[in-house]
């Protein structure tokens, strides 16, 4: 696993171990690949895959696929490869396959120079095809697409033959090589699987292996017009390539006779299939078809907006690969579907950001604070903890002064009970500076609306602890208003309202949250942020992570994303006391 942890800011060194992800236990994959190992079953090999459809972006779903193959294989000495699965050239894009690829590294992977496609064995797969034909296994048929249908049976009815399947090898082989040769119209001919028509597992019956389709593919033109289906190309790739365990999801579970059954008519090296169960997350769908739809219609900016359960997404959003690849460690491999709280995922960003995002001090909803009794022209150069969990990230000074900003909630004319912030006549810790009292608030004279607060502040409190010993309850983060810096804020809350959108009979589009995204423009964050490197990361101090935009921020304009909130943010503190 490469190392693709952001270096450059903080160098960690004996740090390194406290961020050691846990050992995956040993879970029911990892127990196959260690009796096989056992009893020498592929003379010691353990070699996985990874075979995305390149028909969109990966998703938090293919994270896990992609955990727990390479992962296996990494932690038994062995090697993995990226294959993309390219046979439906329709719905395909080189787009994809770039921004897979990307988003692999990205999580921590490197499959070093086996990058396959399925479609570099199109000519195989075809001799293949031809051997199946010859061994009398396959017969081209040429039932139109509702006969196919209506012969297929339904769970409780067997199937039927179809009257071609009785066709002789010879017009099989003839009518076969002819469908390459382009002489039909697209859908004239199958080549399907001679197998058994009232298999209890449908996919046994007879399923088409070859169909015809002009499309052009994105790595092999116009050279084809017939294209291998899934099932036939899958199993094969696995073979050609030697792949020991091809783990995939339970969906797949059916597929697997169908597997055994051509690698074994074919007499070919066997991989064995594994299924386990995919990754379900609540308030949000996995899958790619669904999030493709959120992107054409508009309901998200992208592929990578930062609310999409996407690799890209979750990248802008500032999950780490460390925090991504340790939640999959977290919620563990299963045979049986399951819905993982987005709670846990929050968690382990949390966990991971916690030990590295430096603090900072930064304002979402400014209120002007002017210290009455500060010096007009005097600025202080005040010492800053930059990650209380590791003393080695140091310190940096930020500026004081007599005009601030504080956070506007912080800030109640008639505070309720427990609110320990600044009020009228209440004094309050400004965190690294002084104690400060307010003494008057100034409204605006329409609305009423409190515009700017006059305080004091104590000059023996500097650094923020009087040596009195009197104590105050509330420490406020503030920024200097003369040195701060514009900042626009993004912040996310779950893309749905419900638990599970794909519940009920309504479109899941229904069930969209209306107020997932919030944009902040006139925030204020201190001026150590002055050219934060896009994709840099901090904890705003009271307020949660944050990630400098990616794709919107500018040296003039920082543009920074809410990765996640701290925990225990006031609203629901006051939240819990209503109840
Ligand atoms: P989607 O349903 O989102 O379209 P897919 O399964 O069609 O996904 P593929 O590109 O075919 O997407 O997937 C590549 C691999 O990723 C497959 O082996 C599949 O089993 C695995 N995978 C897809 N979704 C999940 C998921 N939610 N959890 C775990 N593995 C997944
Ligand atoms: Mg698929």
């Amino acid at each position: 696993m490469r190392d693709t942890d952001e270096k450059g800011k903080n160098k960690r060194g004996s740090d390194r171990t406290s961020k050691a992800e846990p050992a995956p236990s040993l879970d029911f994959v990892r127990t196959i690949v260690e009796e096989d190992l056992r009893t020498n079953k592929y003379g010691g090999r353990v070699h996985t895959r990874f075979p995305p459809e390149p028909n969109g972006y990966l998703h938090i779903g293919h994270a896990k696929a992609i955990w727990l193959s390479f992962g296996v294989a990494t932690e038994y000495g062995g090697l993995y490869n990226l294959r993309f699965d390219d046979t439906n050239p329709s719905k395909e894009e080189v787009e994809y396959v770039n921004s897979i690829q990307e988003d692999i590294r990205w999580l921590g992977f490197d499959w070093g120079d086996r990058l396959h496609y399925a479609s570099d064995y199109f000519e195989q797969l075809y001799e293949y095809a031809l051997q199946l034909i010859k061994a009398g296994k396959a017969y081209v048929d040429s039932l139109s697409a509702d006969e196919t249908r209506e012969y297929r049976g339904t769970l409780t009815e067997p199937g039927r033959n179809s009257p071609y399947r009785t066709r002789s090898i010879e017009e099989n082989l003839d009518l076969f090589q002819r469908m390459r040769a382009g002489e039909f119209e697209d859908g004239a001919h199958v080549l399907r699987a001679k197998i058994d028509m009232a298999s209890p597992n449908i996919i046994m019956r007879d399923p088409v292996l070859y169909r015809i389709l002009r499309a052009t593919h994105h790595r092999t033109g116009d050279k084809w017009c017939i294209y291998p289906l899934y099932d036939f190309t899958h199993c094969l790739s696995d073979s050609i390539e030697g792949i020991t365990h091809s783990i995939c999801t339970l969906e797949f579970e059916n597929n697997r006779e169908l597997y055994d059954w051509v690698l074994d008519e074919l007499n070919v090296y066997h991989p064995q299939q594994i299924e386990f169960a995919r990754l379900n997350l609540n308030y949000t769908v996995i899958s790619k078809r669904k999030l493709l739809q959120l992107v054409e219609e508009g309901y998200v900016s992208g592929w990578d907006d930062p609310r999409m359960p996407t690799l890209s997404g979750l990248r802008r959003r500032g999950y780490t690969p460390e925090s991504l690849r340790n939640f999959c460690s977290l919620i563990g491999v299963a045979k049986a579907n399951s819905i993982v709280d987005v709670a846990m995922l929050e968690y382990s960003i949390r966990e991971d950001l916690n030990k590295r995002a430096p603090r900072v001090l930064g304002v979402l909803r400014p209120l002007r604070v002017v210290i009455d009794n500060y010096p007009e022209d005097q600025v202080e150069e005040l010492e800053a903890i930059n990650n209380p969990e590791d003393s080695s990230m140091g310190t940096r000074k930020v500026p004081f002064s007599r005009v601030l900003y504080i956070e506007r909630e912080d800030f109640r004319e008639d505070p309720p009970r427990k609110f320990f912030r600044l009020a009228p006549g209440r004094e309050v810790r400004l965190r690294y500076a002084y104690y400060i009292t307010c003494v008057d608030v100034v409204k605006d004279e329409k609305t009423g609306e409190v515009i700017e607060l006059h305080c004091t502040y104590d000059p023996e409190t500097r650094g923020g602890w009087a040596p009195d010993g009197r104590k105050v309850k509330g420490t406020l983060h503030w920024v200097s208003a003369a040195h701060a810096l514009e900042a626009e804020v993004r912040q996310y809350d779950r893309l749905f309202v419900k638990a599970n959108p794909m519940e009920g009979d309504a479109d899941f589009k229904t069930h969209l949250n209306p107020n997932s995204l919030e944009t902040l423009t006139s925030c204020r964050v201190e001026p150590s942020l002055a050219g934060a490197a896009p994709g840099s990361r901090y904890q705003f101090e009271r307020q949660g992570y944050f990630c400098v935009d990616s794709v919107d921020s500018s040296p003039e304009k920082l543009v920074f994303n809410r990765t996640v909130a701290l925990r225990d943010s006031w609203a629901k503190i006051e939240r819990a006391q209503k109840k």
